[in-house]
């Protein structure tokens, strides 16, 4: 028998507000393919959770219990390893940003991208500037930052504060 089910229930119990999949069938919450693409299944459950009121907190949870099964917070467990290595970029970038902000040539590299972005345009630059200062353009200055606020919400419901370097 499969256990996941109740324990889903428990850590429903622990978020404040009325959870989407309240009622919706745990299964879908767990699908075969949960490690791996897509599929009926999690694209409902995501639909869900993308309609939730705390998914947010939900995501939180799920990342900092390291919860390796199932979709949580929209997410299946691939993306929320990557998400929460991408958090970890964002203070691991702070050098780089300062020396920026000094009007440094710095090398990024694409891995750190998205956090760099996020710190500069955090701090007041424009997308142009920093579209300048990484040699990008701003369509993908646009979508880095995008990707990496999520991530930075992410990080502050952890409670690791991602302070702004500029
Ligand atoms: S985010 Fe998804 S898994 Fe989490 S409580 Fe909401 S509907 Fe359920």
């Amino acid at each position: 028998m499969n256990s996941r089910p109740p324990v889903r229930a428990r850590r429903r119990q622990r978020l404040d507000g009325e959870p989407a999949c309240r009622t919706a069938d745990p299964a879908l919450f767990f699908p075969p393919d949960s490690e791996g693409g897509e599929s009926w299944e999690s694209g409902r459950a995501k639909a869900l959770c993308r309609a939730c009121p705390v998914q947010g907190a939900c995501l939180a949870l799920a990342v900092r219990s390291g919860e390796s099964h199932g979709i949580w917070g929209g997410t299946m467990p691939g993306e929320r390893r990557r998400m929460w290595e991408k958090a970890e970029r964002l203070g691991a970038v702070r050098p780089l940003v300062i020396r920026l902000l000094a009007g440094r040539e710095v090398r990024v590299e694409v891995g750190d991208r998205d956090a760099v972005v996020y710190h500069l345009i955090s701090g007041g630059w424009s997308v142009e500037r920093v579209g300048k200062a990484l040699g990008l353009g701003p369509a993908v200055v646009l979508e880095a930052y995008t990707r990496s606020r999520k991530v930075a919400r992410l990080a502050v419901a952890l409670g690791g504060e991602v302070r702004r370097t500029a």
